[in-house]
């Protein structure tokens, strides 16, 4: 059966189309610059530069690429039995694989005040994938869903009620990521009662406590400011630091909001969001750029630490995304100084973790450190698949 996944963004479009059950991916590629003058869809190896206006253009493009009959994917656009869609927000509503309906679309909209810059994108997905293949389920992912095992003690904010009755909590995001690599390290660990903390660091990044396969805390909130440094985002800050700004700067709420999200985090500390360009400076003893790794690691061990705690231990370590599987510096500096709390990596296998099975633990190390690449678009075609039942 052929699964077609979709992740929208405001100006671009992500896809691959999967068999299941067997799991090949038969399409991946991404349409980039939607509604501006000049556009590029790629598709496996077909690349065009086209102008898109808008999603439907680049849906028409893939389908078209689908349907070419040297290709050999598709004979006609009924043989995707089903689309799975990367949702970012489902807020206390979506805790599951949702079949989209005309009332899980009100729903998403409700929802685009918690996540301005990506539900209304999604719905646009949505849409756009109704139209074109009408004979296909269309099945909405949350990034959010996994973290709705959080329990209250750690899902609420210590401020007024109504605050939290108004749906103020923590949500955490990059579900799907987090989800697919702790089953993976649940199931390598072999047993029900498994203590994990999985690090997903890319340009965004966050931190989730993983016990007995559920999320038990996660280290972005209400929204994915919050906690680890990033790229461009500054993770956690004392709140004075927002007032200060509004009252002595004199500053908009949507110019914190920028310097917060796109002007802080790596690119703040050292000049670049690119941690390749980070590490690249560091090694030529750029001071800034050595300060702004050890910040980086710092935030990151902070979160470990109060994890460790809140769960009485731990089984597995999970490096994962952009940064946690290909740099061995972060990993490096992430153990180090951790015997205390039974963590230790090997050196060498550190350099190389694929040779390894991503198994980068040090022989004397009580919990174990795995290298595990994350794969959402899968993760979304399984939900799919299950959820569809066939
Ligand atoms: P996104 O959150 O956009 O999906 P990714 O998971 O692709 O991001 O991660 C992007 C980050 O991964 C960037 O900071 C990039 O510098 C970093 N990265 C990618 N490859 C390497 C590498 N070989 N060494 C160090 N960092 C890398």
């Amino acid at each position: 059966m052929k699964i077609l996944v979709l992740n929208s963004g405001s100006s671009s479009l992500k896809f691959q189309l999967f068999d299941m059950p067997s799991k090949k991916v038969l399409v991946k590629g991404l349409a980039e610059r939607i509604g501006e003058k000049t556009g590029q869809f790629k598709a496996n190896d077909y690349v065009v530069e086209q102008a898109m206006p808008s999603h439907k253009e680049a849906l028409e493009l893939l389908t078209g690429y689908l349907l070419q009959p040297e290709n050999n994917l598709i004979k006609n656009k009924n043989e995707i039995i089903a689309v799975g869609h990367r949702v970012v927000h489902g807020g206390n509503t979506f805790v599951q694989p949702t079949l989209i309906t005309t009332e899980v679309k009100e729903k998403i909209k409700e929802l685009f005040s918690l996540a301005p810059l990506h539900n209304p994108a999604n719905l646009t997905g949505i849409e756009t994938a109704e139209e074109i293949f009408q004979q296909a389920r269309q099945v909405a992912i949350f990034d959010t869903a996994f973290h709705q095992t959080i329990p209250e003690k750690n899902h609420r904010y210590a401020i007024p009620a109504k605050f939290y009755q108004q749906g103020i909590r923590k949500y955490g995001f990059h579900g799907i990521s987090h989800q697919y690599v702790s089953k993976k390290a649940h199931e390598m660990l072999g047993k029900t009662d498994s203590k994990i903390i999985t690090l997903h660091l890319g340009n965004g990044a966050s931190a989730t406590a993983v016990l007995n396969g559920q999320s038990f805390d996660t280290s972005m909130g209400f929204g994915p400011m919050n906690g680890l440094i990033m790229g461009t985002r500054s993770g956690d800050i004392d709140q004075s630091i927002i007032f200060y700004l509004i009252e002595k700067e004199g500053m908009s709420p949507q110019e914190i909001q920028n310097i917060l999200n796109k002007q802080s985090g790596m690119k703040a500390l050292a000049g670049s969001n690119d941690l390749r360009d980070i590490e690249a400076a560091a090694a030529q003893k750029d001071i800034k750029a050595q300060l702004a790794l050890e910040m980086y690691a710092g935030a990151i061990k902070k979160y470990i630490g109060n994890y460790i705690a809140q769960m009485n231990g731990l089984d597995a370590l999970i490096f994962t995304a952009g940064i946690g599987e290909n740099s061995d510096v972060v990993r490096e500096l992430v153990s180090q100084n951790m015997e205390y709390l039974g963590i230790g990596i090997d050196a060498t296998k550190n350099k190389n973790p694929k040779n390894y099975n991503g198994d980068i633990t040090h022989i004397s190390s009580k919990v174990k450190v795995w290298v595990i690449p994350t794969n959402e678009e899968l993760e979304i075609a399984l939900q799919t698949y299950k959820l569809i039942g066939q």
